[in-house]
């Protein structure tokens, strides 16, 4: 019988790698904590060294891991799966990751190896008992071969060709969030019109919520909701819903807006919960109460340890300058984060100036910086916005977009602040492009997550990271969609009336930079 790896041995792989053990089969395991391969190598299993060990050992390898960023670590460098995996593997990628990256880990995998995307439907309790839904994505003959081991976790549906499986499973989640908030806003409307409960329950019984309302009604009552999926990763999986979406153009304003009850959830500490605990948020009950603060009344996420941050990504243009003019208390404040240990890393929008140049700005206004430390370049950047900007310009962009060129852009900010006024930003020229050459560019600058997961990734080892900007639509929105904490400092484009109509909420809202080491004092 082919040997089995699984590779992540969370509240999922963990149960995955006991029942292919009771099942009979040779099981190899990896985890990124190695004391967790300890209860199952009590029981049979064999640890590897590294998933690349794991992957030079078996036939068959499962992935089941927490997001992208921990696919691409453990597939990925000279220890991951890819570096170990040959032509008689076939790797199953198990982990909620979104079709994106399984296009990733189908580039980095050798040719040879075979490569399913699949996805499970069910939690803890099903891969106990066997009975998850596999929604298998890839060449029917690998789905076959695989067959015989996945049939030990549940049943297999095979839905279409690789990616297909990670695609069907934002499907089924994004209706999962989409019931789940519609759920928490009715009982909350019925509570708010003085219905009586039982009266609000029948109510729903005869309603497309009757199923969810019996399923969620007990821990409703008891405002209790013990551990199966935790909310993070739901949180994490409505972010991919809405990646995913936005590069389809598909509008999904209902699951949108049911996102933002899991972001708010998580912001308010209950990411460690179960993703039914958003129902606390909507409703108004349970140990934490709805969000409803002024935004500079609540923590910063991601910890309140002694230097509250231990990793920072900072904005340039408003909050360590403005029109180059040197912001006063920045560099100070920068060096105290620094000396108590935060790593810092400045990501701009800004196409104008070579990263070598702004490194050499910064140094002049006392902040050592290298251009060296930045994760990696964005993969292509078409459109940047710049002085020299004219009708030339357009007219090659607009001819090189029509004959089919892929139009990319740093940004979409249609201003910059400059002491004399905001300026136009790429934003701007892009429309022009866009509107001329009939195409939407895609956008790798703030707020897209790429910039974002980049930045984590050269900052990799901090636990506690957080994004300080100036600006609302690019870095608050952008570290809210990469799940950080979010600094607003209003020395840049926002104002405090901004602010007072904005739909997204920061963490911590700070009239200066300068102001950052005693706030975060403060608060630890
Ligand atoms: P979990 O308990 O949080 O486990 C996450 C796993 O990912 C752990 O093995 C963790 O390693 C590993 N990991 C995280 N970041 C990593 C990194 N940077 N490098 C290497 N490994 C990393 O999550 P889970 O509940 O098992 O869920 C796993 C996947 O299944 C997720 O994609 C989730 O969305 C999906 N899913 C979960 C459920 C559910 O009910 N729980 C249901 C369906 C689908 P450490 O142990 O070292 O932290």
């Amino acid at each position: 019988m082919t040997a089995v790896a699984v590779v992540g041995l969370g509240a999922m792989g963990s149960r995955i790698a006991a029942r292919l053990l009771a099942a009979g089969q040779e099981v190899i395991v990896w985890n990124r904590s190695a004391e967790k391969t300890e209860p199952l190598t009590a029981i049979g299993a064999v640890a590897a060294a590294t998933p690349a060990e794991a992957a030079s050992r078996v036939g068959v390898l499962i992935t089941m891991v927490a997001d992208p960023a921990a696919l691409r670590s453990v597939t990925e460098g000279p220890g991951g799966v890819a570096a170990g995996a040959g032509s008689s593997l076939l790797v199953v990628e198990m982990s909620t990751v979104g079709p994106a990256a399984v296009a990733r880990l189908a580039a980095v995998l050798p040719q040879a190896t075979g490569l399913l995307d699949a996805p499970v439907l069910g939690s803890r309790a099903e891969a106990e008992s066997g009975s998850l839904v596999i929604l298998a994505g890839g060449p029917a003959p690998l789905v076959d071969r695989v067959s015989p081991v996945l049939s030990a976790l549940g049943s297999v549906l095979h839905v279409g060709s690789l990616g297909a499986g990670a695609a069907a499973k934002l499907v089924a989640n994004a209706a999962h969030f989409g019931t789940l908030g519609a759920l928490g806003e009715t009982i909350a409307l019925a509570r708010g019109l003085g219905l009586q409960a039982e009266a609000a329950h029948r109510v729903l019984a005869a309603t497309p919520l009757a199923g969810q309302d019996a399923r969620r009604r007990a821990a409703i009552e008891a405002g209790e909701y013990p551990p199966r999926f935790r909310l993070s990763l739901a949180g994490k999986d409505a972010r991919l819903i809405a990646d995913a979406a936005a590069a389809a153009g598909v509008d999904m304003r209902l699951t949108t807006a049911a996102g933002t009850w899991l972001a708010e959830a998580e912001q308010a500490g209950l990411g460690d919960r179960d993703y039914t605990a958003m129902l606390t948020m909507i409703m108004g009950v349970g140990d934490r109460g709805p969000s409803r603060t002024r935004p500079d009344a609540r923590p910063p996420t991601g910890g309140t340890g002694p230097a509250g941050y231990d990793g920072l990504i900072i904005d340039l243009d408003g909050v360590i300058w403005r029109g180059g003019d040197p912001i006063p208390g920045a560099a100070d404040a920068i060096a105290a984060m620094r000396g108590r240990g935060t790593r810092v890393l400045f990501a701009t929008n800004e196409p104008r100036r070579s990263r070598s140049a702004l490194a050499a700005r910064l140094a002049e206004i006392g902040i050592p910086a290298t251009a060296a430390e930045e994760a990696r370049e964005a993969e292509v950047a078409v459109v940047g916005g710049h002085e020299g900007f004219d009708y030339r310009e357009l007219r090659a962009a607009v001819a090189a977009v029509r004959a089919g060129a892929r139009l990319l852009a740093t940004g979409r900010d249609a201003v910059f602040p400059m002491p004399d006024g905001p300026w136009p930003a790429t934003g701007a020229i892009l429309a022009a492009i866009e509107t001329a050459g009939g195409v939407r560019a895609v956008v790798v600058g703030k707020p897209e997550r790429i910039m974002f997961d980049m930045a984590c990734e050269a900052l990799s080892g901090c636990a506690r990271i957080g994004v300080i900007g100036d600006h609302l639509t690019t870095d608050i929105e952008g570290a809210r969609r990469a799940g950080l904490a979010a600094i607003l400092v209003l020395t840049g484009l926002t104002s405090q009336a901004d602010l007072d109509r904005a739909p997204v909420t920061p963490d911590l809202v700070l009239d200066s930079l300068a102001a950052l080491p005693q706030a975060i004092l403060a608060r630890s």
